[in-house]
């Protein structure tokens, strides 16, 4: 037997068996590749990870910015994450590791060799289902040299989201479809990734279409043809905004994505899950590991509130609302876009963006986010 069985080395998997096994507990980790660097490209508001180690934050931006209707510069610094460099932080130095890729029955039987099991396998560990209907952060992304990203970025440090509607084509108004944004963040080696994200759809936006939609806006920003099609690498994204989105197996308990540790409005876990991981080993360790893990809290009606909002709101009332985000203070800000931020933060936060908007948009996300 050992103490705790870890299932999933991605950031909530990895974190959690670092810190059990620096806690002195005995680990045993299962995943298909473990010695994998992972691949996304992770960002965090810099600020919320306090004082990483050397060498974790790969580029940060130190004047991020929305565009809506208006420039925001955002008082935040928001970083991208060497992954190399935050997993050799997270050593697995004496956890026992296994490569394989378990189903829900074998993950559960491994109440036979662990005290305590735990599901880290993300959102979807038997792999995508194309039909998958659940509300899911789609993003095509390309990664290009600085200067052929300049006019994209069109003299901002770093775009957190830009909602210009040059993505749609010219004539068509404010656009069909979910509005979405431009992502465009540097990356510290010279290289810029650009990527078409849609925040929220149900199901999750095509890649062909956010591909060509971030075609059509680059192209539009004055970007050579050759840069977009020929970038250096790319990045497709996929999150489902409720991660599982249902109970791990019994007995077993979830973390990240596996379980409720998703921010259901951004789509993001990663700061959450290192935050977090501590202070779970530590219960852990001491006997006391909780039934669940993240349980449900008064703030999640909130949050699924505003999830309810970025999946009804037309073109124009989406853009109102991250205008009047960008308008926020930057405490209301950071409540809104933070896992950790309880009922009473997100509830300001939300009032806040409301009476920023102009009326007709109001209405709009009272109806979006009350009606059925
Ligand atoms: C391209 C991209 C960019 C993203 N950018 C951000 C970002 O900037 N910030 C942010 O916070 N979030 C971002 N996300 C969201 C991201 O998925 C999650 O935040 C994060 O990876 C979730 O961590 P996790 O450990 O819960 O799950 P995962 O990262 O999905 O890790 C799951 C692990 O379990 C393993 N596994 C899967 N199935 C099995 C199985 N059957 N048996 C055993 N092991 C299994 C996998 O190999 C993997 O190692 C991004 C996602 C993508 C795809």
């Amino acid at each position: 037997m050992v103490d705790v069985a870890v299932v999933g080395l991605g950031p909530a998997g990895r974190a959690l068996a670092s810190r059990l096994v620096a806690r002195g507990a005995s680990v045993l980790a299962v995943d298909p590749r473990p010695e994998a660097v992972w691949t996304p490209t992770y960002g965090v508001w810099a600020e919320d990870l306090g004082s990483p180690p050397e060498g974790v934050i790969r580029s940060l931006v130190r004047r991020p910015q929305i565009r809506a209707h208006g420039h925001h510069v955002l008082p935040r610094r928001y970083a991208v994450l060497d992954n190399a460099a935050l997993q050799r932080a997270l050593p697995l130095d004496g956890v026992q590791v296994r490569t394989g890729r378990l189903t829900d029955e074998e993950v559960v039987a491994l109440r036979r060799e662990a005290e305590v099991v735990v599901d880290a396998r993300g959102a979807r560990p038997a792999g995508r289902d194309a039909g998958d209907p659940a509300p899911a952060q789609t993003a095509y992304g390309v990664v290009v040299p600085a200067a052929e990203a300049a006019p994209a970025l069109d003299g901002a440090e770093g775009l957190i989201m830009d909602w210009r509607r040059d993505w749609a084509p010219a004539g068509s108004g404010t656009g069909r479809g979910p509005a979405t944004f431009l992502y465009g963040i540097p990356l510290g080696d010279g290289t810029v990734l650009l990527e078409e994200t849609c925040l929220a759809a149900a199901p999750g936006l095509p890649i062909e279409e956010l591909r060509t939609r971030l075609r059509r806006r680059l192209l539009a920003r004055g970007m050579a043809a050759s840069a977009v099609d020929d970038p250096i690498t790319r990045e497709v994204v996929r999150i489902p905004m409720r991660g599982r989105g249902r109970t791990p197996p019994g007995g077993v308990l979830a973390v990240g994505t596996a379980g409720r540790g998703g921010n259901i409005v951004t789509g993001y876990s990663v700061t959450h899950s290192l935050l977090s991981a501590d202070a779970l080993a530590a219960r852990i360790v001491q006997g006391r590991a909780p039934r669940q893990v993240d349980p449900v809290a008064p703030s999640d009606a909130l949050r699924e509130a505003g999830l309810r909002a970025l999946l009804r709101l037309d073109v124009q009332g989406t853009l109102d609302l991250f205008d009047a985000f960008g308008r926020l203070p930057g405490d209301r800000q950071r409540a809104f876009w933070s896992r950790e931020t309880g009922a009473g933060g997100m509830a300001a936060s939300m009032w806040g963006m409301f009476t920023r908007m102009p009326p007709r948009s109001q209405l709009e996300l009272a109806r979006a986010t009350l009606g059925r």
